[in-house]
């Protein structure tokens, strides 16, 4: 980048961007989840591909569809899966984004934990930490999920670092098959 740009700046050896008005792509992992509705794994589907269609942005894995038994949450078992994006959004659009998709599917938060038709977490953004009142920055509970990291796992192994120093591997999943778009 130019080194005169006012929005760029050099820290620790490494080009850093203000993901405002920079052309910058980085690497954002979801947690796609659902747990009501007739056809869950529709359901994620059609949440993927609502992904795809965003601006500035590309799917480039999707893991496996996954079932799992809730963890933080009420209700029905859950249909649950990872994307990885490479996007221009910058994280707080991306969550905007992210909420305008959960509210297209019928999301509603009565309670907390409640039952949901779409849950979007932004799990990771690059290497961004963040902890603000809208968006903490990793996902704070992305390692204690085995709904969460067996599918981050399939798309991303060498974020298997993740997933160590948690009791998760006690929680009930499986795998249902493939998410093809
Ligand atoms: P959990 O966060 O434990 O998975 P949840 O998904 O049920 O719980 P929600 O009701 O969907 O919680 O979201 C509550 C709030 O969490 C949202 O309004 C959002 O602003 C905030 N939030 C903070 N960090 C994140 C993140 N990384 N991804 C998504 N939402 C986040
Ligand atoms: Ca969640
Ligand atoms: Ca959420």
């Amino acid at each position: 980048p130019p080194a005169s740009s006012q929005a760029v700046w050099r820290r620790g050896g490494r080009f850093l961007a203000c993901h405002a008005c920079c052309r910058v792509s980085s690497r954002a992992y979801i947690g796609l989840g659902a747990n009501l509705g007739a056809d869950l794994g529709a359901t994620l589907t059609q949440a993927a591909l609502h992904l795809a269609a965003l601006p500035q942005t590309q799917v480039v894995a999707l893991s496996s569809l996954w079932r799992s038994a809730p963890v933080d949450a009420e209700g029905p078992d859950f249909v649950n899966a990872v994307a990885a994006l490479d996007t221009e959004l910058a994280p707080m659009a991306l969550l905007d984004a992210l909420q305008a998709i959960e509210l297209a599917h019928g999301r509603e938060r009565p309670y907390r934990h409640a039952p949901r038709t779409l849950d979007l977490d932004l799990l990771l953004y690059g290497d961004v930490v963040l902890d603000t009142a809208r968006l903490t920055l990793p996902h704070p509970r992305l390692g204690e999920r085995a709904f969460v990291l067996r599918p981050l796992m399939e798309i991303a192994p060498e974020l298997a670092h993740l997933a160590r120093g948690h009791d998760w591997a006690s929680q009930r999943i499986e795998r249902l098959g493939p998410l093809s778009l």
